[in-house]
C-alpha cells in the first residue's frame, strides 16, 4: 500500500456496530438512525424506479433540480441569493465533501487548524492531502459550575486557538453543531475564528451536517458573518438532515471562486453522485419544505434527547446536555467495571466494550475523536446516540442498572 494508506486500522465504526450486533446490544453507538424514514421520502425514491434518464450519469457537480432546491433553501440563511450552478457542489456525503475540500485547497506542508474532539475523518483526510494538522482542544466543563453542564460549557482557550494559526495556515475546520459534544459555537466564538481566518488569510471549512438538528437555539452560519462568505465553504448532509445516512448525499456551498475549483476536482473523484438518489432527494426536499418535516423531526428528536438524558442520569452517569445534534456525551469516571484491557488501550474503549458485551448497550469511546497525544482527554466519556426508536431507548433504560 502507499505510504499515505499504510497507517490505517479499523475505525471505531467498524468495531462498535458489529460488536453491538454480536452481543445483541441496543446500539446507541454509531450515528445510525433506526427510526423509520417518512412515507413521502420513500415515495420520492419509489418514483425513481421507472425507465428514464435518472439511471444515468448526472451533471458532475449536481443534478440541476437538487442544486436549485438547495440554493433556494439556504439563501435566507446566508442573506444572499445563492447561484445553484456555481455556488453548490453535490458530494457523496459530507465525508467526500471534506475530502474534496482538502484535495482542492491543501498543498503538502500546509497547516489545517482543527478543533478536538473531531469527526474522525478529518485528520486522515488532511494528511492524505499532505497537510499538517494543528489541533486546539475544547476543555470539558468544569466540575464546580454549580449547575448541570451543557455542551456550551466545552470551551477552547482563545489564546491556544490564536497560537494554532501561522503564516502556513491554509484552512480552519469548524464543526457546528459539533460532534461529539452537541455544542453550538456561540457568535463570539465564531467571530474569533472569523477574525483569525481573515488575519491569516485562511479558508474556513464549516462542517454543518447537524444544522437542522437544533432544539431552540439558532444555528449560526460562519459564512454569513461580515467578510466571511468569500473564504468559507459550508458542508451539509442528507444523512443528517433527512435521516438518510445510507444515501450518502452531501453538498458544499460557497462562493464561485472556491466552489468552481471543487467542481473541477469532483470530476476526477466520483465524477458525479448517484443520479436516482439526487432526483429523489430533490423531490423529497421540495415536499419537506411544504409539509413541515424539519420542525417535526426536531420535535421528535427533542423528546428522545430528554428521555436519554433522564436514563443516563438514572444510571448514575453524568450526561452533558447537548444543544444540538443527536449525541450525548456522558462522564463515566465514577463507574467501576472490570474489563480485560485490549488495544487500543484507553479507559473509554474498555468501558464501551464492557457496556456493550456485559450490559447490552453500545456507546462510542470518544478518545477516537482526538489526536494521539490527547486521547486521554476523551477517556472519561462515552457517547450515546438517541436517534433511535422509542422502544430501543426504553430497552436501554431496562438494561442499564445503577452504574454509580
Ligand atoms: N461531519 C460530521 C461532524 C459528522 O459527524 C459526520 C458523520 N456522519 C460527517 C461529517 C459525515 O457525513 P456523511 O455521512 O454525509 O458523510
Ligand atoms: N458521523 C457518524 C457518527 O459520528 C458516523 C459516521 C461513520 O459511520 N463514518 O456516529
Amino acid at each position: 500500500v502507499s505510504e499515505r494508506s499504510s497507517g490505517f486500522g479499523d475505525t471505531v465504526w467498524t468495531e462498535f456496530t458489529p460488536l453491538a450486533l454480536k452481543h445483541k446490544a441496543v446500539n446507541l453507538s454509531q450515528g445510525l438512525p433506526s427510526i423509520p424514514v417518512e412515507d413521502f421520502i420513500i415515495d420520492a425514491l419509489r418514483q425513481q424506479a421507472q425507465p428514464g434518464w435518472q439511471h444515468q450519469y448526472s451533471r458532475a457537480s449536481g443534478f440541476p433540480r437538487l442544486v436549485e432546491v438547495i440554493a433556494d433553501y439556504y439563501s435566507p440563511e446566508y442573506q444572499r441569493t445563492l447561484q445553484p450552478l456555481t455556488d453548490v457542489c453535490i458530494t457523496s456525503g459530507a465525508t467526500q465533501g471534506l475530502f474534496l475540500f482538502f484535495q482542492t485547497f491543501v498543498n503538502p506542508g500546509d497547516e489545517v487548524v482543527i478543533i478536538e474532539p473531531f469527526y474522525d475523518s478529518y485528520v486522515p483526510q488532511v494528511e492524505m492531502a499532505g497537510g499538517v494538522v494543528k489541533s486546539v482542544t475544547l476543555r470539558p466543563p468544569k466540575a464546580d459550575l454549580g449547575r448541570p453542564a451543557t455542551s456550551a460549557d466545552w470551551v477552547w482557550d482563545p489564546a491556544e486557538l490564536e497560537a494554532a494559526f501561522s503564516e502556513r495556515t491554509k484552512a480552519v475546520v469548524i464543526n457546528t453543531p459539533h460532534n461529539p459534544t452537541g455544542k453550538m459555537f456561540s457568535r463570539e466564538e465564531l467571530e474569533l475564528v472569523a477574525r483569525l481566518a481573515q488575519q491569516h488569510d485562511a479558508l474556513v471549512l464549516a462542517d454543518g451536517v447537524y444544522e437542522m438538528l437544533t432544539y431552540g437555539e439558532e444555528h449560526l452560519q460562519i459564512a454569513a458573518l461580515p467578510g466571511m462568505w468569500e473564504r468559507t465553504v459550508t458542508l451539509g448532509s442528507a444523512g443528517k438532515a433527512f435521516n438518510l445516512t445510507g444515501w450518502k448525499i452531501g453538498w458544499a456551498i460557497g462562493p464561485q471562486e472556491l466552489v468552481q475549483p471543487m467542481q473541477l476536482t469532483q470530476q476526477y473523484i466520483p465524477f458525479c453522485v448517484s443520479t436516482p438518489l439526487q432526483h429523489a432527494l430533490a423531490s423529497a426536499w421540495e415536499q419537506a419544505i411544504e409539509n413541515g418535516f424539519f420542525d417535526r423531526q426536531r420535535r421528535r428528536f427533542l423528546g428522545k434527547r430528554e428521555r436519554l438524558m433522564e436514563i443516563l442520569n438514572d444510571a448514575g452517569l453524568q450526561p452533558c446536555m447537548p444543544q444540538a445534534s443527536y449525541f450525548i456525551l456522558a462522564d463515566t469516571s465514577n463507574v467501576e467495571f472490570e474489563a480485560p484491557s485490549q488495544a487500543p488501550f484507553a479507559r473509554d474503549y474498555d468501558f464501551c466494550r464492557w457496556l456493550t458485551s456485559e450490559i447490552g448497550v453500545a456507546a462510542i469511546p470518544p478518545s477516537c475523536f482526538y489526536t494521539e497525544p490527547n486521547r486521554h482527554l476523551g477517556a472519561r466519556f462515552a457517547r450515546f446516540c438517541y436517534v433511535k426508536q422509542d422502544d430501543e431507548i426504553e430497552e436501554a433504560a431496562r438494561r442499564l442498572p445503577r452504574l454509580a
